[in-house]
């Protein structure tokens, strides 16, 4: 069995809602995703969805995996990131690698006829989820909605984008906790500024909403590397301090874990794919602490956090980002359950796939790259 090549196909389109945070606190709906398909010579395929250039994707497929045994997919990962060092195997190509890695253990999987959590060892089908609204477009009466929505499929966690004004995240705090309540169960509130503060203004704020509300963790209080910056919150605050899914690599959470400045560590796609997430959360598990999955469409790296003894709630976004696929999963009383179909189980809809597919992004429309919005680390609300 060997590699033959690959397939992008990049899709956009218009979610059911506004996503936004404290960078772009009025949201944006338009979304764009790439399909990113390993080829093999037996006519069986890896699906991912992704990110990265095309080219580099192309250019990492013909140079390196082309005539490789796609099941290696650890040491196609290692060869990936060792012919990327010196040039830097971060940022763009960095997720390029991420995306094929993606894709080649959900090959291995579909080799093997198993789900996906099966080749990588878990033994449960069951993933803890928590709600997050990507809220702060949100109005007030869509924010109860969103989160009674969620209640309503058992979930009784949820995380809240905050970071602009003090006094509205307040009132959204309670609105979140009270539709959360629904469930039947204790709300548990997370809160996320998205790097938005500088570490005293995050303990400042935090602080503050802590004489009202139990908070569980706070995400991305300061910048992603900001080592003493995030200890000093974690030291100030009661919430554990949770960062880490902008970070590209392994070494850059040994730090952040090392120095205490990390209570919780976020894994995201982006960082190695799933073999680098597995290296994280056993980096973690080493310093005792939990992890948490970020959001992906359809929750399809949910298999990832089933085989993690150490993963604590799996963030569901759940803003109609699966156009033109399905996924084998259900959330049923506040736990995504994973189903048996072989691989991560994803189906792409080829009839749906055709009405959103695009040869290239249209400008404005990707969404979560939108940027660090001006006055972040200074001040709350920018002058005109
Ligand atoms: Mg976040």
């Amino acid at each position: 069995m060997k590699i033959t090549g690959f397939r992008a196909r990049l899709y956009e389109f218009e979610m059911e809602r506004r996503l936004g945070d404290a960078n772009l606190p009025e949201g944006t709906s338009m979304a764009t995703g790439m399909l990113v398909f390993i080829d093999t010579d037996e006519r069986i395929s890896g699906v991912a969805i992704g990110g990265g250039p095309v080219g580099t994707i192309h250019r990492l497929v013909n140079d390196l995996l082309v005539g490789e045994d796609p099941r290696g997919v650890k040491g196609l990962w290692q060869k990936m990131n060792d012919a990327a060092f010196k040039g830097g195997n971060r940022g763009e190509i960095g997720t390029a690698i991420s995306t094929i890695d993606v894709a080649l253990w959900d090959l291995k999987a579909r080799l093997n006829d198993e789900p996906l959590w099966k080749t990588l060892g878990a033994s449960t089908n069951r993933v803890r989820a928590y709600a997050s609204g990507l809220d702060l477009a949100l109005d007030n009466s869509e924010l109860t909605s969103f989160y009674t929505r969620m209640a309503q499929q058992g979930i009784q966690g949820g995380k809240l984008k905050v970071g602009v004004d003090l006094e509205s995240d307040e009132h959204r705090l309670g609105l979140m906790r009270d539709a959360l309540a629904t469930s039947g169960k204790r709300p548990e509130l997370m809160i996320d500024s998205n790097e938005y503060w500088s570490p005293k203004q995050a303990i400042r704020h935090i602080t503050h909403l802590e004489k009202t509300f139990d908070i569980t963790w706070a995400e991305e209080p300061a910048r992603r590397w900001d080592v003493r910056g995030l200890r000093q919150v974690s030291q100030s605050i009661n919430a554990a301090v949770a960062t880490g899914e902008n970070l590209d690599l392994l070494p850059e959470f040994t730090p952040l874990l090392v120095n205490g400045a990390a209570d919780i560590i976020n894994l995201g796609q982006g960082s190695g794919g799933i073999t680098g997430m597995l290296q994280i959360a056993d980096l973690a598990y080493a310093f005792d602490r939990p992890v948490t999955l970020m959001n992906c469409p359809g929750n399809f790296m949910a298999p990832v956090a089933a085989c993690l003894p150490n993963h604590i709630g799996m963030e569901v976004v759940d803003a109609g980002r699966d156009v033109c696929f399905t996924v084998d999963n259900d959330i049923k009383d506040g736990w995504i359950v994973l189903g048996d179909s072989p691989g991560n189980g994803i189906e792409v809809d080829e009839q749906k796939l055709a009405v959103v597919e695009v040869e290239q992004y249209s400008p404005g429309t990707k969404v979560g790259s939108w940027g660090r919005r001006a006055g972040a680390g200074m001040y709350e609300v920018p002058s005109d």
